[in-house]
């Protein structure tokens, strides 16, 4: 318990510059005690006390739920899932495809295969592609990669709604470990701490969590997986820095003109955004394609020919390139293929698109948001609710299931060494861990999307020197695809 005295001191020690990690956690303990407890118990609380609370069962919290329901170190604890919607399960697979889809990397694919999903995904429906095309629509550079001999899969379109019901049908397996509870929406979180501000009575010393129906549960551990508008983030108080990209993406399931082996998966930078064609099917893909909010929708409401003819010419058209970079970039190309007559791949085409699947456009706003903490006291944050990166590089629910793992694994060994699992010391670690990779990869998507959002001669000349001369050097190349393929 702390005194509120102390724990004043404790702020204003980790607010001096070079706090130490342990003033750190002090702060953070003394943050959750001085500002964030509120009212005692309500009337209608339990005295059962959960280990591990999940909030939000979205593709993220479902797969921590199911991680840590699996481990053997957590064996005998009580875990609870919440989820504000309503079970997600396949008893059939749509003919329809669904909107919503998410490149899953080789990395992903294996950790949902450990937690046993990824068999039910392969029994539903994924697509696997082996190669990725990315180019400027400024200037005729590319960069492709692919996997040695188009053996290997780069990685798979999977619909969101599948890898949800794939969890849920393993989640379903583990019922005497993990409880799991739809449509219980929660309302509001009290935390743990010495006193509350109102009364100055000891508030509880667990996480309280009130659902919609006023019923109080309590946890050692609440795990924050409630998206990107996280209520747990906000009413934690923890900073978040973000900012939105003034673009919308357009999501949509498109018919190809002619069926193909559809292994590719295309992606073009338009100075408005970038526009990525993702395979489904042999005759079907998605779309997702960021623009202003204003094109985005103009797009959704377009009568069917003229989306069909807006995204063929956004694949195909050569309006936004200019003869000095077009000249530059040649010369630059032939030199490259002197200097490196193996390196470069040679440019394909996309296939172009006839059709597109009815009610299937929407659009989504796009944003950046990163929380400076991911944990607190008794409370840790994963997924969306962490960090919210532009869709352009396929990663946002792939850093979502690395945050899943790395903190399985770090509660695994709390267990294992009979910690308090909600304990700020073992929870810091994961902080560190996952804010060591995910913040790298936030910088370069937000970085890549400046890069190209711009048609500035010069800006344009440089991306493609350097997009060209990447695309000749393999050994670079295949340093980025395992970058992004954890
Ligand atoms: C257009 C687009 C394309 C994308 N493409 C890719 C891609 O190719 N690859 C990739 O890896 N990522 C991609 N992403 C990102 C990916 O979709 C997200 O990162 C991922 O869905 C986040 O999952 P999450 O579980 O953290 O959050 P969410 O999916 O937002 O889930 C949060 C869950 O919490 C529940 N919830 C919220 N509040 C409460 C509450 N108070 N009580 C109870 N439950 C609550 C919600 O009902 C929801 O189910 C894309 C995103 C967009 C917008």
């Amino acid at each position: 318990m702390f005194n509120l005295a102390k724990s004043k001191a404790f702020v204003i020690l980790g607010q001096c510059r070079g706090a130490t990690k342990t003033q750190l956690c002090m702060e953070r303990l003394a943050l959750n005690g001085i500002f964030l407890s509120r009212s005692p118990l309500s009337s209608s609380s339990s005295d059962k006390v959960y280990d591990v609370i999940v909030s939000g069962g979205g593709l993220v919290g479902t797969a921590m739920a199911c991680s840590l329901g699996l481990d053997a170190n957590l064996k005998g604890k009580e875990i609870l899932l919440l989820e504000a919607g309503p079970k997600k399960v396949m008893e059939k697979v749509p003919e329809a495809y669904s909107t919503r889809v998410s490149s899953i990397s080789p990395g992903s694919a294996t950790f949902l295969s450990g937690l046993g999903a990824w068999d039910h995904v392969l029994n539903m429906r994924c697509k696997p592609y082996q190669k990725m095309q990315v180019w400027d629509a400024c200037s005729d550079s590319l960069i492709a990669f692919e996997k040695e001999n188009l053996q290997e899969e780069m990685a798979y379109i999977v619909e969101n709604d599948v890898i949800v019901a794939a969890l849920t049908t393993q989640l379903q397996t583990l019922s005497d470990r993990v409880n799991v509870r739809y449509r219980s929406r929660v309302t509001r979180y009290d935390w743990p701490g010495s006193y509350s501000l109102a009364d100055a009575s000891p508030s509880s010393p667990w996480v309280q969590v009130t659902l919609a129906s006023g019923e109080v549960l309590h946890t050692k551990l609440l795990i924050g997986a409630d998206g990107a508008n996280s209520m747990i983030r906000k009413e934690a108080g923890i900073p978040h820095v973000k900012w939105n990209y003034d673009q919308s993406a357009v999501v949509a399931v498109l018919q190809l003109s002619e069926p193909t082996e559809n292994n590719v998966a295309w992606q073009r930078f338009l100075p408005t955004g970038p526009l990525a064609m993702l395979p489904l099917s042999h005759t079907e893909s998605s779309l997702v394609w960021s623009t202003s909010h204003e094109h985005a929708e103009e797009l959704v409401r377009q009568d069917e020919e003229s989306f069909v003819d807006a995204i063929n010419s956004a694949f195909w058209s050569k309006h936004n390139q200019s003869e000095v970079t077009e000249m530059a970039g040649s010369m630059f190309r032939t030199a490259l293929s002197v200097l490196m007559p193996t390196g470069s791949s040679a440019r394909q085409l996309p296939p172009s698109v006839a059709g597109v699947s009815p009610e299937s456009r929407v659009a989504f706003p796009l944003g950046l948001g990163h929380a400076s903490e991911y944990v607190r006291h008794r409370m840790a944050l994963v997924g969306d609710a962490a960090h919210r990166v532009h869709p352009l590089a396929g990663q946002g629910a792939n850093l979502g299931f690395g945050d899943v793992a790395c903190l399985t694994e770090i509660l695994s060994q709390a267990a294992f060494n009979g910690k308090d699992l909600g304990d700020l010391q073992h929870l810091l670690k994961y902080e560190t861990d996952r804010q060591r990779y995910n913040l790298p990869m936030m910088t370069a998507i937000d970085l890549l999307k400046r890069l190209y959002s711009t048609n500035n001669e010069a800006a344009v000349l440089m991306r493609s020197l350097g997009l060209q001369a990447t695309n000749s050097l393999p050994l670079l190349k295949e340093q980025i695809m395992s970058f992004a393929s954890r």
